[in-house]
């Protein structure tokens, strides 16, 4: 065994039930044995090569950020509060110009702070497959999520073609699928504990054509499919009657509007009724949906029909002063609740504590399925087993008790601090 881990509270990855005095036996990455009761005659030493005490702490599933921009965490502090999210994108637009060693810079910085705060798994938004050779150096589960945009067949064909490009060059190749297209040069080896996926940007800059090949390409390979949807009222405004401010927004980035007079429908109404329809079934926690902040009373239908992933990024949307977000709604449609929090620009920090204390506001909240969309839900989006060790062990906070709900309670209502992290079994953050 590489590693032995004892601590006094365990959080199960498959029950999310509590569990004390645990003993996890790691071989590899994986978790290979669970010793519940925690009396091992001899100690801990005969059982691993390393070993970990904790007398009082909690063992949880690694935080997984089910949304973020890291390449666009060289723009933290830089954007004005209190921007409508027309006004904020041309900013975050202008930010992308910036140089290649500021933008690489903000990704280093933020990856320290995902490392930090317990976080073992970030599914990143990605343009340019940046964030790759970080994520893996720190030792964070990265799927890259290539963005793909553009309203024209030719725009389209352009980024699938520059999507393909960041595969061959960050990742092994699929001789395979790709054919003679793989080029000549030798595949290069895939970072440690990185993997793509494919992100179709928004139903306002993304053609329905785009949408069915990226979205059939993802799940074709069996890949994670991720876009935004219904985050604002400029953009439900544009999708109903293609009117609004957004009109200005796509112009200047060469979108032809003159003949565009919306469809007649919500977003998610367009995506999930119309365009992505023929190829959805009865469950797709593979498709994670970003923001929904405005889904209406039929898309609950469409969602509870189709139950894809749906992520929420309180923070985020508390900068953009959003309408509630329609946790019940949610809930009832039995969609895979999943937490992000979506970029440096729209956000002050990257911890997924922060973004759980900040969703505990609202007035549906419930603790403990927060924390279950902020670590074992999002394992089940992005694939990662129950037996994978990702994990992160706290500090017992003050007033935890020894039931889970008061427990996980009293982790947002006092100090607690990240003791180790461990991701994929490789030890990643070790502050004791
Ligand atoms: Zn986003």
């Amino acid at each position: 065994m590489d590693y032995a881990v004892r601590v006094s509270h365990y959080v199960d990855p498959a029950t999310f039930e509590l569990q004390r005095d645990v003993i996890l036996l790691i071989s590899g990455s994986h978790v290979a044995e669970v010793i519940v009761g925690g009396e091992v005659s001899g100690g801990l030493k005969g059982l691993a090569e390393h070993t970990l005490d904790f007398d009082n702490a909690v063992c949880l599933p690694g935080f997984v950020n089910s949304h973020a921009h890291l390449d666009l965490s060289h723009l933290h502090g830089q954007i004005p509060n209190g921007l409508t999210f027309p006004e904020w994108a041309p900013a975050v637009i202008a930010g992308r110009a910036m140089p290649q060693a500021m933008i690489d810079a903000g990704i280093d910085d933020a990856c320290r702070m995902v490392v930090a705060s317990g976080t073992t798994s970030v599914l990143d938004i990605s343009v340019n497959g940046d964030s790759a050779t970080p994520l893996s150096k720190h030792g964070v589960n990265g799927l890259l999520a290539l963005e793909v945009l553009g309203w024209s067949g030719d725009a389209a064909e352009k980024a699938m073609q520059h999507a393909d490009e960041i595969v061959r060059a960050k990742f092994a190749l699929d001789r395979e699928r790709l054919g003679d297209d793989a080029g000549e040069a030798d595949a290069p080896a895939k970072p440690d504990g990185i993997d793509y996926a494919f992100s179709p940007h928004a139903p306002y800059s993304t053609s329905m054509e785009l949408y069915q090949h990226a979205f059939g390409r993802a799940f074709g390979e069996g890949r994670v499919c991720t876009t935004h949807v219904a985050e604002s009222l400029e953009e439900e405004q544009f999708i109903r009657d293609g009117s609004g401010p957004l009109c200005e927004l796509l112009g200047k980035l060469g979108i032809d509007l003159s003949s565009f007079k919306g469809f007649g429908v919500t977003p998610l109404a367009l995506l999930l009724g119309d365009w992505l329809m023929p190829w959805l079934g009865a469950e797709n926690h593979r498709l994670v949906l970003v923001h929904c902040n405005y889904a209406r009373e039929g898309d609950f239908e469409l969602l509870a029909q189709s139950k894809p992933s749906v992520c929420w990024c309180p923070r985020s949307h508390a900068y953009f002063k959003h309408e509630p977000w329609p946790l019940a709604q949610m809930r009832e449609a039995g969609v895979n609740l999943l937490i992000g929090t979506d970029s440096l620009a729209s956000n002050d920090g990257l911890d997924m504590l922060g973004e759980i204390r900040q969703a505990a506001n609202h007035a549906d909240a419930n603790v403990t399925e927060l924390f279950r969309a902020a670590t074992i839900n999002g394992r089940k989006a992005l694939g990662i087993e129950n037996e994978a060790a990702d994990f992160a062990v706290w500090g017992l906070p003050q007033g935890a008790g020894n039931d889970r709900d008061g427990l996980l309670k009293a982790m947002l209502e006092n100090e607690t601090p990240l003791y180790a992290s461990f991701s994929r079994g490789n030890l990643i953050a070790r502050a004791i």
